[in-house]
């Protein structure tokens, strides 16, 4: 009889958006009138930039002719975007990344746990409460946890509070650790990172040896100038750093999937017999053996993000998001809430008023206004009293589900 790998079984099935669909249905079924607003999932929702549906219709004509046809491409992208995205994201930021240190992907959330698969087994891993949950998830799939206590946390993970007391930034641990989770702007508390503090995580993980795998999905939304987009802006972040990103929420590839991994060659881990090895040698080998590369027209729409047009569209469609983000966090704050980011993020993270649980928050929400958000606490035991709403809507929704709920919660 064949076997499971037996981790699986550790993990909760799936509990937070299967949960949120269920008390939605019942609500549905009792109220078949109601209008619900889901500001839950973050998920885009305005339609792929001009520029990038131009590239991507012109790429699939070359498709239909065999002298421009294409087939497998390089494991690690094509070159032309490498270049693009290597001298536009980060040597223009004067980050010192080279094109060829950039690996295209089909997806930040299948890079982020796949890059495990470099790893050893015995690394002490910390990860931020509340994180973003395929970061937890994935390492117990890959047995590096024991099981879930009753909070949800996993024996054998770091849990590094991120909170209203810390000011969402998570502390640097007094222990050692090996692999460190950082993502900033934060889903999902919207928080950011300062260069000083981004500095104490690089010094850190020199320190200790430790690596830090950044995930930078959500740059696009910083709006204050002083911030670092790129761990790479950080001296020494080539020596202990992989930063991930993603075209998902800067250009809306959420369905048309495309992202980026960046390991620098300067970046080195130990071997069992203690020997240093490249993680950049271990990923390429990784790339080229489990992936066939991104498909040739996605990544000629990726491609076109780094025109001008593109670079305007994509400014745009992120400028649309934070207005939403400002209305949410305006309105909000009219009604009498806290909140916190939103700002440098298209995500707003609000203190549950009057005690109330995140879940309680949630069903009150449904219930009086007929708006979804998510549970703080289905992002960890830290993320409980806090309660997560999206700004990837239509602005119709957004101002109708903020009118709702000012009505609701000034009376
Ligand atoms: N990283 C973070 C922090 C995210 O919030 C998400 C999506 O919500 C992703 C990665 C996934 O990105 P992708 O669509 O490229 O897989």
């Amino acid at each position: 009889m064949a076997t499971i790998n037996d981790n699986y079984l550790k993990l909760k099935a799936g509990y937070l958006f299967p949960e949120i669909a269920r008390r939605v249905n019942s609500f549905i079924e009792a109220n078949p009138d109601a209008k619900i607003i889901k500001l839950g999932i973050g998920d885009v929702t305005e339609p792929l930039p001009e520029a990038c549906r131009t590239a991507m219709v012109k790429a699939v004509e070359e498709m239909g002719a065999r002298s421009t046809f294409k087939g497998y491409g390089p494991e690690q992208g094509y070159g032309w975007l490498r270049e693009k995205i290597a001298q536009q994201d980060f040597q223009a930021r004067g980050c010192e990344i080279d094109a060829s240190e950039i690996f295209i992907s089909d997806g930040s959330k299948c890079d982020t746990g796949n890059i495990l698969d470099i790893f050893g087994k015995n690394n002490i891993i910390a990860v931020t409460d509340p994180v973003y949950p395929v970061y937890v998830d994935t390492n117990v799939m890959a047995g590096h946890t024991g099981s879930a206590n009753d909070r949800g946390e996993f024996d054998g993970l770091v849990y590094l509070p991120i909170t209203a007391e810390n000011n969402f930034t998570a502390e640097i641990p007094s222990q050692k650790v090996d692999l460190i989770y950082l993502c900033f702007p934060n889903n999902p508390t919207g928080a950011t990172a300062s260069k000083e503090h981004l500095k104490a995580w690089v010094d850190y993980a020199k320190a200790n040896g430790a690596i830090i795998l950044f995930d930078a999905a959500y740059e696009a939304f910083i709006t204050d100038s002083n911030l670092p987009h790129s761990i790479y802006e950080i001296d020494g972040a080539r020596d202990c750093a992989i930063e991930f990103r993603s075209f998902s929420k800067n250009a809306g590839f959420t369905g048309t999937r495309c992202a980026l991994t960046v390991v620098p060659k300067t970046l080195i881990a130990k071997a069992s017999d203690g020997s240093d090895v490249e993680l950049w040698k271990l990923w390429n080998r990784r790339q080229s053996t489990k992936f066939n590369g991104v498909s040739y027209i996605v990544q000629r729409g990726a491609e076109a993000v780094y025109s001008e047009e593109g670079q305007a569209q994509v400014r745009a469609l992120v400028d649309f998001y934070m207005e939403n983000a400002r209305i949410i966090c305006e309105q909000l704050k009219a009604a009498g809430l806290s909140v916190y980011g939103g700002v440098n993020a298209p995500y707003v993270w609000v203190k549950t008023p009057q005690g109330l649980s995140s879940w309680d928050f949630f069903d009150k929400l449904l219930q009086t206004c007929n708006v979804v958000g998510t549970p703080g606490s289905g992002f960890g035991a830290a993320g409980e009293g806090y309660f997560r709403i999206s700004a990837f809507n239509s602005r119709e929704n957004v101002n109708e589900a903020m009118k709702r709920i000012t009505e609701k919660f000034k009376a």
